[in-house]
């Protein structure tokens, strides 16, 4: 799909919030320091090396892990000008998909065969 910039922008922030939400909730509970805090924020994937923030990322429940790494893969995506594309069929994902799960990879119907796919 080709978002121009002001989609892209609405996309972006979307995941950006939704990311700080999920830090910032867990940082509640797991009273992390706020420099650690800014630091996940900032990339969790990047910072995964050090060892505190691996303690975070397994404080974690699996849920909310995949889908922190979900919003990060789908900030790449939108810097790359693939966001939108399904990853398994590479068609377009709808709009109000988008908008209601802005870090999907998938179009509904691959999504419904990814989550059969999971144990
Ligand atoms: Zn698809």
């Amino acid at each position: 799909m080709i978002l121009n910039k002001k989609e892209k922008e609405k996309y972006k922030v979307k995941l950006l919030e939704k990311k700080k939400e999920i830090t910032e909730k867990l940082s509640e509970t797991y009273n992390v320091s706020k420099e650690v805090e800014t630091g996940i924020a900032q990339d969790v994937v990047d910072k995964a090396e050090s060892s505190y923030t691996k303690e975070f990322l397994l404080s974690l429940s699996d849920a909310e892990r995949r889908q922190l790494l979900m919003i990060d893969e789908a900030l790449k995506r939108i810097e790359k000008c693939e966001y939108g594309i399904c990853l398994m069929c590479g068609q377009k994902i709808s709009k109000k998909r988008l908008d209601a799960v802005p870090w999907t990879p998938y179009c509904i119907n691959d999504q419904e065969k990814a989550e059969e796919e999971t144990p």
